[in-house]
């Protein structure tokens, strides 16, 4: 679950700096398909609204919930991302 480095979105850090960097609602992560395990990438602002949402491979629909938007949070806060309020 690492933040696409290609986005202009997130500030580039020098290695072993602690500053942490806040990710905007435009930045997307991937989130891995149940059904195939294939990664889909979605915006932060997208996934904030719990949508429906559905693989861009194998097309599988689930509904993403809210403990996973926490546990996205905080797999982000660990590797020294905040997500934009
Ligand atoms: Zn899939």
């Amino acid at each position: 679950m690492l933040p696409h480095s290609h986005t202009s979105d997130i500030t580039e850090q020098t290695p072993g700096a602690s500053i942490a960097t806040i990710l905007s609602a435009q930045t997307e992560v991937p989130i891995s398909c149940d059904s195939c395990g294939l990664d889909t990438d979605y915006r932060i602002g997208f996934l904030r609204k719990l949508p429906t949402i559905s693989c861009q491979y194998c097309a599988d629909t689930r509904r993403f919930s809210e403990l996973e938007f926490d546990v996205l949070g905080q797999v982000l806060k660990q590797m020294g991302y905040f997500l934009a309020r």
